[in-house]
């Protein structure tokens, strides 16, 4: 059973060699909460300079503002620490580069079965849903405005974030 994952378990094992997040209490000790792709290009602690035990990091496909993260950020906010809340969506990402016909057509033709009933939150303005989805987050009630709330699209080529919002 072990031997899909025999690699990733070995180096687990040398990871708790030196592990030292024992005892960790799960805040984010430096009060950030970001949201944003799952993107294996995006490395979301490196990027802002934070490391482990920093941050509460919430990745979707697109980075999207959805329910789930909206929860996510309401938790961070009131439990766990966190002070101010990153959008970061991204350059060259899937969900913005393909038509949700485009995407149902690639996950079918890959998955040999039908996928037209699919959803997959694309957007066609990734300026104008990160608006949106900033908004969703800065209006939620259970968010205080003294958290700020910012859109940012993270560069893939550069690795530079642009405040947008
Ligand atoms: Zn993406």
């Amino acid at each position: 059973m072990d031997s899909d994952f025999a690699d990733l378990l070995a180096a687990n094992a040398a990871f708790a060699e030196t592990f030292d997040l024992a005892g960790f209490d799960g805040v984010a000790h430096a009060g950030v909460a970001v949201v944003t792709c799952m993107d294996s290009r995006i490395d979301p602690l490196r990027m802002l300079g934070l490391k482990s035990g920093d941050a509460k990091i919430f990745r979707n496909p697109g980075g999207h503002v959805s329910s789930a993260a909206l929860d996510a950020m309401v938790l961070g906010v009131h439990l766990l620490g966190v002070q101010r809340i990153l959008i970061v969506p991204h350059t060259k990402c899937a969900l913005a580069m393909n038509t949700e016909a485009e995407l149902r057509a690639q996950v079918g033709a890959a998955s040999g079965q039908d996928a037209a009933w699919t959803s997959w939150n694309v957007v066609t303005d990734q300026v104008a849903a990160l608006h949106e989805d900033v908004a969703r987050v800065r209006s939620h009630p259970l968010i205080p405005d003294r958290v700020p709330v910012g859109g940012f699209l993270y560069d893939v080529d550069t690795g530079l974030l642009e405040h947008l919002i």
